[in-house]
Parts: structure tokens; C-alpha cells; sequence
């Protein structure tokens, strides 16, 4: 490990001297850009275009496109790139994650290479962890891309009722007097933010236009362009700790409420231990003999058994019921796992302490704590499209992404994204003390410590900034905070705007802040305050005082599950040179000492004498705490990985079917494509029909198949049929389905049949498409059974999913050809309505559920294409 570190800090080391000379171009070049005019500067871009259409590189031009884009940051927001923030530009540009410190200025970095890389007219996206920073980055940089001709957008989730799909466009001519912050936003389409040169947004935004796009039933609904070149910004948060919950768009399903609330009046009444038992490592339960004996009594007097024993195949059903009963009772705890918000229950992301609103445990359990928390039970979801933030990441021809904290997870970043990592310096040195942990016995004593710490940093005047695992352990600070009487914020990322601004403020003099990991994220921590608020003399008093009493000192009050997160705490103190200090506190009741590192760090506060209030403060004890940390790493890389190994299977299924949908879209020649498919179907049925030698053929049978696909005229019969070879059975077929197809062309006019053609296929590959998710689905569950028996449920899942795909694709052909002879258009123009959409359901449909389809099958829409 340490060698393979080595490694990456020398390797490390070359790939930055290998830049240096680019920076001493752009160097160079900077008098020269000086001294152009606002106007000349500006021509500069068509000027870059020009060259790169003349077969010049983006490399070549590299360093003239970065003295230009710095030129327009000095002169719009005053701020001139650092060289170190050049080096990040340049590794940006080249595909590779730039990891700078928290306060470094990644946000201005991403201006370079996403203004060179804009210059091809393809687009490119840079993702934030959240809809505020997709608006304030896009904002702030803004007069920086406009300055050089080119234009921003913005695409963030829905804020109020009446903004569908939001976006902005950055437009100075634009003023909006009601928005004192961000006047010159200007409302835009979607379609229109893609188009923009450069697109800021979330991850979610981007990967759910990506899935909406491909259920569009018209190429002019689609609104994102090919995917170009993205900058993930906090791209551990992104790709790794987002990447555990792939982007479901769900449909609803049949109510089971009922049986939900039965177990979850049922399973309470089990006694831990004794009834059932839980793996705390794996979060599982399981029944004993006891608990199995008591639920099949409870359920025999309710009526639900269908055979005497509960794991008999006939209570299948029930069985996925009581494990979700169970976990949600034993395993997921409100306010750590989840908050009940609204009648809602909303998933806290474990690593970052923030809430993932609509997104919902799966198979189940979502509705199991529902039950069990007595809120509306939400019906059960059926796939409509999924993907993964992996393969969705994958999808562009070049990725890139920058944070403070990457090198720990290189491993992972290499072997999903193919990412390297490269570690550029700090603009000043970094001077915060890192001080080493306190364990203590418990977390009583801990938190005690912690908030006589806090009191006394806050009596001297210096901010502190205290990170808590869980809203719930941020309430339990504030509460002791509260008896003390020290004024504190406390905030948990639920509001992003509101909390930037109270973070903003984190470094006053005497501040105190109580925050979970994820909140205020982005934001930067200025030693005094935010100066954008002040007067500039009063400020600088202030931001004085506070270095003279040691600039920010960070509390972590527990170690994470990822150095990692830890790091990224630590980080917000020590901005840019700043004074700061740091220390973690820690008890042997937390949960990553408990559940992974508990023996060896026991082993050694016995063996050190351990007293109930005496913290100890060793190395052996961090190094330990620190090994657990690596293994819950290692843990949760393998789940993801896992992940990632069962989306591969679905992703190729995926881009086969996106393709064809697309091709369909866009108006390929389907109509050979279809006679094509007729053709296999005729073969298929003659072939299954003559096979057997022996055996008359069932021309009856033949018949009566055909009749399912057009019209079998009276001189096909089984009389003509059987003076006949096979093979000249499947040509007069193919022949006289060709014949009927023609004619039915010139009857409905070319125009018209080809828009038939277009509906039945999507059809057919959507509506298939969607049972196969779900077929996949239940494969994969049905897969971790063969765990068991000694077969890799990977390799089960491959196989028999590959024979799903098959089924699909004939599927499909059966369908298209099985309609395609009996539909017929009928035009009542009622014009596709646009529906306000459920920020769940976000389907991209347009039109109207009681519709009639326009397939023209003369059904409702619900009940044909939009089925
Ligand atoms: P990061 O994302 O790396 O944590 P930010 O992009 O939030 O950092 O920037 C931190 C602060 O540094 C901001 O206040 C920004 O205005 C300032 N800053 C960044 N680059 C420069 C620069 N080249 N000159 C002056 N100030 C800068
Ligand atoms: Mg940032």
C-alpha cells in the first residue's frame, strides 16, 4: 500500500513538471493579451474556432485559450488565475480529476478548460452537488464566458409549481428587477440551456434529461445534445457516494397497503435476540426458529398463511414482506437512516448527513418504514428507465472532475471511470494544525468534551466549525450547546441557498456552527465573515481578530466511514494559507469503531488503563481507527463495484435499445426494416411448421398463425400449401406480404405509413423495454439466491440475462409485425398537450393519458403506447 503510494506521489511529481512549460506559455503570453481591447478579445474566440476548423488541436490552442480566459476572469470579476490554478485547468482539460484543496478556487479553474474545450461548439457540461451552486457557479462565472462571447446556462430542479424543468440562461441585457441576487438570469428551455455553450447542473438534472430523453416519443422533445465533455465539480461526492442509488424514473404499480401495515403491527412484537437477530456489518436480520414459529402462529390467526410453513414457496409473497418489516424495524432508524418529513420518508445519505428527496429504498423496504412510521404508504414503483451514475458518466466523450479530496479513492476512480488522479499544490502553504484524535469510552463523555471545547475556542473568539455524522447528532450538540448558552447556527442541508449564506458566515469572530457533512458544501469559509455583506474597514477588524486568535478551528465528532469525509471537514479550516486547527473527537461506541475496527482499538485502551474522563490520545489508537476506516472503504468500493458489475449487464441491453430508439427517431429507413422483420417471422412459422419429416404439416395451424399477422387470401390454403417445398411456401408468403405492404402503402400515401411504421416500433420497444427492466429486475433477486449453491449470481445474472435480451429483441419483432398490417390512422388532431409532471414521475411525456394514442390504434393512450 505504501509502496503503491510512493508511486502515485512520484508519478505525481513528473506529471506536474511535464506541465510546467505550458504554464510558462500562458505566462508569456499574458502581456500581449494585456493589452487588447474588451472588443479584441472577445474576437479572440472566433478567431480559435477558426483555427481549430483549420486543423489546429484544442492542445495547440491550449495555451492562448487559457491567457484569454484569464484575461476576461481579471478583467469581469477581478480575479486573475493563479499558476496553480492553471496546472488544474490543464489536467482538467485533459480528462483527469485535478484534486485542490477546499478554498483553492476550483470553481474559477473550471473556466479554462471548459472555454477551451467550448470552442469545438459541441458543448459541455460541469455538474455541482447541488441546485444552488448550479445557479450561483453559473452566475458567478458568468461575465467571464460572456466577456468572450460565449454562452452559459443553467438547469436546476423544480423550485416552485410554475417552473417546469428550470433553466437560466446568463444574459447581462437581461434584468430581472425582482431579483435582487441573480438579476440577469434569464428563463430559458431546457432545449435552449443545452444549446449553450457551456451547461451548469446537477447530477440528477443531468441524468434524468438523459433518461426522459430516451422515453420521448419525438426527436423535438429531446433537449440534450450528444454528450460531450463534462467537469464533475466535488466528484468523490458525485461518483462515488451518490453512486450508491442509481436515477430511477418509476411509474406506480398495484397497492399492497395492507400487507405492509400487518407486518408492521406484526414484527414489533418479536424480541430482539431472541425472535430474530441482526448483522450489524451486513445490515441484516434474520429470524430465529423462535421468531419463524411466532410469525407463523400470528399470520395462521390472521388468515394469511397459505401453507403451514412460512418459507413454503406459497408464502413467497409474504416473505419479502416480513424481511422489509423487520429491517425497517431493526436496522433503519429514524432520524439516522431516514426523517419523516411531511407524511414523507426521506433517505439521509449516510456518508454526508443529507437528505436524498425522491429517492426511495428499493423492493419494499421504502414502504415497510412507511408502515412503520404510520405515514401514507406510496404505492409500489414499476421501472419506466434507470441508469446508473456511472454508466451515465460514461457516456461522455471526455470526463473530467475536480475536489479537495480524491487521492484515497484513486483506486476507484481508475478502475470505474478510468480517472486518474492528480494532486496539484496550493496556492500559498497550507499551515492548519491537525491535531490528533481524543477517544473516549463513550459518547457521553465525548460529546461532553466537545462542548467544553467548543465553549472555551468561543470565549476566546475563535469560530468554530463542528461536523456531526447525522441531523440527529447535530440536535444532540445543540441541545448540550443550549444549556451551556453558547449561541450556535445548526444546520443539515436541507435548505442549500439558506445554509450557504449562514456557512458564509462560519469564521466570524466567536461563530460557532453545527453542520452535517454535506451542508454549506461549496461555500467558502472566510475568516471574518463574508466580506460581500461588509464594510471593507469593519471586515478587515475582523477578519484580523480572527487570525490573531487562530483562524477556524474544525471539530469532527466522529470519525466517518471515509477519510474522505473526514478530510473534506478538516479542509474547511485553512483556506488559501489561512491559521487553523482541527481535531477529531471519537468514542468507542461509534459506529465505525463499533462495527468495523472494535477489537483491536478495545484491545489497546485496556491494555492503556482506561479512565471514564481521561481521553487518550495515542497514534496507535488513530492508526487503528484508521485501518477500520480502510476497511469500511474497501466495503463499501465492493458494494459499489457490485453495483456497477449488474448495471454493465442492463447498460449493453440499454445502449442497443436507446440506439435503435433513436435511429427510429430520426427517421431511419423502417421501412426495410420491417419487411425484414416480416420476412423472419414468415420463415420462423413455415420452418416451425415443416420441421418434422415425418409428421404431416399442420397447414391449418400455418394458416391460422398468418391470419394473426394480415389477411391470408382463399388461394393460400392447405390444399395449394401442400403441393408445395417449404422453401416455396416462405417465398409465395414473403412474396404476397410484400405485395399486401405496397399496397397498403398506396392506399395510406408513403407519408402516412411510414408515421405508422415510426409509432408501432416505438411501441413495441418501449412497452417491452419497460418488462424487461422489471424482468431484470426480479433476475438479479432471484440471482442472489444462488449464492447458496455455490454459482457466482454475477455469472447466473449474465447468462439468463442475456436470454432475456433475446426474448426481448424477438419480442419486439413479433410485436411490430404482429400490428403493423392491422393499424390504421386516424386523425383526430388533437394537438399532444403539455402535462405538468410529478417531480418523481418525470416521464417526458406530452400527451394526455386519456388521449387517444397516436399510434392510432384507436385505444386510449394509457392503455396502448402509454401503457
Ligand atoms: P473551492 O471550490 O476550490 O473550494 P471556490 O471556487 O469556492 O473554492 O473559491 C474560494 C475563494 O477563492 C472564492 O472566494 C474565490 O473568489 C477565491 N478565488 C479563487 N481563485 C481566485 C483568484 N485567482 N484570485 C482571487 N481570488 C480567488
Ligand atoms: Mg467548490
Amino acid at each position: 500500500m505504501l509502496k503503491w503510494l510512493g508511486s502515485l506521489t512520484d508519478s505525481n511529481e513528473k506529471e506536474l513538471k511535464r506541465l510546467q512549460p505550458i504554464v510558462d506559455d500562458v505566462n508569456s503570453l499574458e502581456p500581449e493579451f494585456q493589452k487588447l481591447s474588451d472588443a479584441e478579445l472577445n474576437a479572440k474566440t472566433d478567431e480559435f474556432k477558426a483555427r481549430l476548423n483549420d486543423g489546429e488541436t484544442l492542445d495547440d490552442i491550449l495555451p492562448e485559450a487559457f491567457a484569454a480566459c484569464r484575461e476576461a476572469a481579471r478583467r469581469t470579476i477581478g480575479e486573475r488565475h493563479f499558476d496553480v490554478q492553471l496546472i488544474g485547468g490543464i489536467v482538467l482539460h485533459q480528462g483527469k480529476i485535478a484534486e485542490m484543496k477546499t478554498g483553492e478556487g476550483k470553481t474559477l479553474v473550471a473556466t479554462l478548460p471548459l472555454y477551451l474545450n467550448a470552442l469545438t461548439g459541441e458543448g459541455c457540461h460541469l455538474v455541482t452537488v447541488n441546485d444552488y451552486l448550479a445557479r450561483r457557479d453559473a452566475y458567478w462565472m458568468g461575465p467571464i464566458y460572456h466577456a468572450l462571447g460565449l454562452t452559459v446556462a443553467s438547469i436546476y430542479p423544480q423550485q416552485n409549481p410554475d417552473e417546469h424543468l428550470p433553466a437560466r440562461l446568463y444574459d447581462p441585457e437581461y434584468t430581472d428587477e425582482k431579483d435582487a441576487r441573480w438579476p440577469h438570469f434569464k428563463p430559458i428551455s431546457r432545449q435552449q440551456a443545452y444549446q449553450a455553450d457551456i451547461t451548469y447542473g446537477t447530477n440528477n438534472e443531468f441524468g434524468f434529461d438523459y433518461l426522459r430523453d430516451n422515453m420521448a416519443i419525438d426527436l423535438s422533445q429531446y433537449v440534450q445534445r450528444q454528450l460531450n465533455y463534462a467537469i464533475v465539480d466535488e466528484v468523490d461526492n458525485i461518483l462515488i457516494d451518490e453512486a450508491r442509488t442509481p436515477l430511477i424514473i418509476s411509474g406506480s404499480a398495484e397497492e399492497a397497503t395492507e400487507k405492509y401495515n400487518i407486518f408492521a403491527r406484526l414484527v414489533p412484537q418479536l424480541k430482539k435476540d431472541e425472535d430474530y437477530a441482526i448483522e450489524e456489518k451486513e445490515r441484516q436480520a434474520y429470524l430465529t426458529e423462535s421468531g419463524m414459529t411466532k410469525m407463523e402462529k400470528w399470520l395462521r390467526r390472521d388468515g394469511m398463511l397459505k401453507a403451514p410453513s412460512l418459507y413454503d414457496p406459497a408464502n413467497y409473497s409474504l416473505t419479502q414482506y416480513l424481511e422489509n418489516a423487520l429491517k425497517a424495524n431493526a436496522l433503519f432508524k429514524r432520524d439516522r437512516d431516514y426523517v419523516v418529513k411531511d407524511g414523507q420518508v426521506i433517505i439521509v445519505d449516510e456518508f454526508t448527513g443529507r437528505l436524498m428527496l425522491g429517492r426511495r429504498y428499493s423492493e419494499g423496504l421504502h414502504q415497510a418504514i412507511e408502515a412503520k412510521e404510520r405515514v401514507k404508504i406510496q404505492r409500489e414503483s414499476v421501472t419506466l428507465a434507470t441508469i446508473t451514475f456511472q454508466n451515465y458518466f460514461r457516456l461522455y466523450k471526455k470526463l473530467a472532475g475536480m475536489t479537495g479530496t480524491a487521492a484515497t479513492e484513486a483506486e476507484e476512480f481508475h478502475k470505474i471511470y478510468k480517472l486518474e488522479v492528480v494532486v496539484i499544490p496550493t496556492n500559498k502553504p497550507m499551515i492548519r494544525a491537525d491535531h490528533s484524535d481524543q477517544i473516549y469510552k463513550d459518547e457521553e463523555t465525548k460529546y461532553k468534551a466537545v462542548a467544553k471545547e467548543i465553549e472555551s475556542f468561543h470565549k476566546q473568539g475563535t469560530p468554530v466549525l463542528i461536523g456531526t455524522v447525522s441531523i440527529e447528532k447535530s440536535e444532540l450538540l445543540s441541545d448540550l450547546l443550549k444549556r451551556r448558552g453558547i449561541p450556535h447556527q445548526i444546520l443539515n442541508a436541507k435548505n442549500h441557498e439558506k445554509e450557504a449564506a449562514i456557512i458564509a458566515q462560519a469564521g466570524r469572530v466567536g461563530g460557532v456552527t453545527v453542520a452535517t457533512n454535506m451542508a454549506g458544501r461549496g461555500v467558502d469559509i472566510v475568516l471574518g465573515g463574508n466580506p460581500a455583506d461588509r464594510e471593507k474597514k469593519e471586515w478587515q477588524q475582523e477578519h484580523d481578530k480572527v487570525i490573531e486568535v487562530g483562524g477556524l478551528h474544525v471539530i469532527g465528532t466522529e470519525r466517518h466511514e471515509a477519510r474522505r469525509i473526514d478530510n473534506q471537514l478538516r479542509g474547511r479550516s485553512g483556506r488559501q494559507g489561512d491559521p487553523g486547527s482541527s481535531r477529531f473527537y471519537v468514542s468507542l461506541e461509534d459506529d465505525v469503531v463499533r462495527r468495523f475496527g472494535g477489537d483491536r482499538v478495545k484491545g489497546f485502551m485496556d491494555w492503556a488503563g482506561f479512565d471514564e474522563n481521561t481521553p487518550i490520545e495515542h497514534s496507535m489508537v488513530s492508526k487503528a481507527i484508521e485501518n477500520a476506516q480502510v476497511k469500511v472503504e474497501g466495503y463499501h468500493f465492493d458494494i459499489r463495484k457490485h453495483l456497477v458489475d449488474y448495471d454493465d449487464v442492463v447498460n449493453k441491453h440499454r445502449e442497443v435499445i436507446y440506439d435503435e430508439r433513436r435511429k427510429i427517431l430520426e427517421g431511419a429507413d423502417l421501412k426495410t426494416n420491417t419487411l425484414s422483420m416480416v420476412r423472419d417471422e414468415i420463415e420462423k412459422l413455415v420452418a416451425s411448421t415443416c420441421s418434422s419429416g415425418l409428421i404431416e404439416p399442420d397447414f391449418n395451424g400455418l394458416i391460422g398463425e398468418l391470419n394473426t399477422i394480415f389477411p391470408v387470401p382463399p388461394q393460400i390454403n392447405p390444399g395449394t400449401l401442400s403441393q408445395m417445398r417449404p422453401n416455396e411456401i416462405t417465398e409465395k408468403l414473403i412474396e404476397y406480404a410484400e405485395q399486401l405492404y405496397e399496397q397498403r402503402e398506396k392506399e395510406i400515401g408513403p407519408e402516412d405509413i411510414r408515421l405508422m411504421e415510426r409509432l408501432v416500433m416505438l411501441r413495441a420497444v418501449d412497452g417491452l423495454w419497460k418488462e424487461h427492466l422489471t424482468a431484470m429486475d426480479h433476475l438479479r433477486q432471484q440471482a442472489g439466491l444462488y449464492a447458496m449453491r455455490q454459482v457466482e449470481p454475477i455469472v447466473v445474472y449474465k447468462k439468463e440475462g442475456h436470454t432475456l435480451f433475446e426474448s426481448l429483441t424477438a419480442g419486439i419483432e413479433h410485436d411490430v409485425v404482429h400490428t403493423i398490417y392491422k393499424v390504421s390512422l386516424t386523425r383526430k388532431e388533437a394537438p399532444p398537450q403539455k402535462q405538468p409532471q410529478k417531480a418523481t414521475v418525470p416521464a417526458g411525456k406530452k400527451v394526455g393519458r386519456n388521449e387517444p394514442c397516436p399510434c392510432g390504434s384507436g385505444k386510449k393512450y394509457k392503455h396502448c403506447c402509454g401503457r
